[in-house]
Order: structure tokens, then C-alpha cells, then sequence
């Protein structure tokens, strides 16, 4: 359908290189977007960059680590550079630390700031100008489950993803006369790398989030397609400054 066709778009893709990234990228590459991966690893991206060329979409892959300003603002370059635009950014690279905030070092509070908010921030203000060049710009940054909720090891994560959702909002009001849609997603609990550590390190993890998704199971990185293509597509032209859940029911649960 139309309304979906992402054919003649660009999209970079932070942290693109598996679990809810890739998710996404395949959703955008389907619906015909070329996509630019990030992440920090060569051997992953280089994988991504394989599995999206065989869902016949033009794809590239650039080593970056998003703590770094510079490289935040390299990765934006390159994707107009190789790909010929930018109009879709998914600020999706996350990491988290697991600690109790009285064990927290400030080295930790920086990792986790700097990656999940900071790289958001600094991405999006290098992709606007071209979003501005091209007429249009579709941002879709990743929250959690705690920019709703707090949890106990989870002070400067949740500090991150509570940010993001403000700062979607702020970004949605400052840029919407230039005809960019900025939106969050949150997601539920997906099983993905991430998580498959906290399934370890946390007992009871695993049955604690099934008794409370009422869709009675964890979510994939495929879940993520469809709501990434809507983003980034002409079908949310009047959806900006949002955060949606997708969650399999989890926040709406008591
Ligand atoms: P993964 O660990 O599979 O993916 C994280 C991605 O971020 C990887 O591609 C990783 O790339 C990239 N990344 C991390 N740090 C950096 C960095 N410094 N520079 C560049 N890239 C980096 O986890 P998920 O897919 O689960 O997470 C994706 C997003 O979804 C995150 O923002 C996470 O907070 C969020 N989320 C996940 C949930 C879940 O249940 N899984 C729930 C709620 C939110 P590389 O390996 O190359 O470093």
C-alpha cells in the first residue's frame, strides 16, 4: 500500500545490527527504504548489512561507538554521503548497567547517559539539516518500560528513557513547522541480547514478565516492523511528540 511505501527513503539505524534495531531495519527495508546500520561491532553489522540486501534493499553498515560525539555526527554524514539522504532516524543503541544507585560509579551514570540519551540528541541535530533539504523527516527514538516505571537497579537507565520521551516531545513541538514527526516506542520485554543477560542475572525474570503481559509472551525484534514502518512512513504524516507502548499489554497490566 502506499501509505507504507518507504521506496526512495533513507534510514539510519542505530544499533541496527540485531535485536530490536534489526527488527526495525527489516521492517523499513521490506517497505523498499535503503537503511544505514550502526553499531560497534564490524562482525554484527556486516551480518545485518547481509540479511537486509537479501530482502533486496540497498543497505551499508558504519563501525561507530555512540558515546562519542564524533561519531554520532560521522554516521549521519555517511549515510547521506553513501545513501544519498537521511529522512529516517530510529535512535534505537541502548545499553543498561545494572546496579543499585548507591553502587553506581559516575563513569557508569555517563556510559548509559551518553548512549541511550545523549547519542539521540546529538544524532537528530546532525540529521536535521538534511531532513530539512528533503521537505520531510521522520524520528523514532526507543524508550522502555522505565520511562514509565521505576526498578530498583535501574536509576540511570530509567533516567535515559524517561529523557527520551521528553525529549521526543520537545524535539516533536521545536520541529514540526519543518515537517518532522518525532515519536517514541516503548518497548515491553523483548527477548533480544539485552534481556537474555537480565533472564540470567535476575531469578525469576522470565515467568515474572509472562504473569504480567497479558499476550502471555515475551516479544520478538519482528514485533518492531510494523510500528517502524508507520513511523517512518506518510501513514503517521499527524502522529508526532507520541510514545507508544508495545508491549504485549504489559503497561496497561496491574
Ligand atoms: P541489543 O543488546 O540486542 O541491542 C543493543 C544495540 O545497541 C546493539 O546493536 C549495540 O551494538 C548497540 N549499542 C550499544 N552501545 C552502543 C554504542 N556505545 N555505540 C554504538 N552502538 C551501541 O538490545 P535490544 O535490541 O534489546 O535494545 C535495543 C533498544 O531497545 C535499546 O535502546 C534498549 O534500551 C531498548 N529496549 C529493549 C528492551 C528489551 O526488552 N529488549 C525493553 C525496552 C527497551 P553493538 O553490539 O555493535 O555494540
Amino acid at each position: 500500500m502506499r501509505l507504507f511505501d518507504l521506496t526512495g527513503r533513507v534510514a539510519l539505524v542505530t544499533g541496527g545490527n540485531g535485536g530490536i534495531g534489526l527488527g526495525m531495519a527489516k521492517g523499513l527495508a521490506a517497505a523498499g527504504a535503503s537503511v544505514m546500520i550502526a553499531g560497534r561491532n564490524s562482525t554484527k553489522n556486516a551480518g545485518a548489512v547481509r540479511v537486509l540486501t537479501e530482502l533486496g534493499a540497498r543497505a551499508s553498515s558504519i563501525e561507530v561507538d555512540l558515546t562519542r560525539e564524533s561519531d554520532c555526527r560521522r554516521m549521519a554524514a555517511e549515510t547521506v554521503e553513501r545513501l544519498g539522504g537521511l529522512q529516517i532516524l530510529v535512535n534505537n543503541a541502548g545499553t543498561n548497567i545494572r546496579k543499585r544507585p548507591e553502587e553506581y560509579t559516575l563513569e557508569d551514570w555517563r556510559t548509559v547517559i551518553d548512549t541511550n540519551l545523549t547519542s539521540a540528541f546529538i544524532a537528530s541535530q546532525a540529521a536535521f539539516p538534511e531532513m530539512v533539504h528533503a521537505g520531510f523527516g521522520k524520528i523514532i527514538n526507543i524508550g522502555s518500560m522505565m520511562s514509565l516505571f521505576g526498578g530498583v537497579a535501574h536509576a540511570a537507565y530509567g533516567a535515559s528513557k524517561g529523557g527520551i520521551v521528553q525529549f521526543t516531545k520537545s524535539l516533536a513541538v521545536s520541529w514540526a513547522k519543518q515537517n518532522i514527526q518525532v515519536n517514541a516506542v516503548l518497548p515491553g520485554w523483548i527477548d533480544t541480547e539485552l534481556t537474555r543477560r537480565a533472564r540470567i542475572e535476575l531469578e525469576g525474570l522470565h515467568e515474572r514478565v509472562l504473569a504480567r503481559t497479558p499476550a502471555n509472551r515475551w516479544g520478538e525484534p519482528a514485533d518492531f516492523a510494523g510500528i517502524a514502518v508507520f513511523l517512518a512512513s506518510s501513514a503517521s504524516d499527524f502522529v508526532t511528540g507520541t510514545a507508544i507502548p508495545v508491549d504485549g499489554g504489559y503497561s496497561s497490566s496491574g
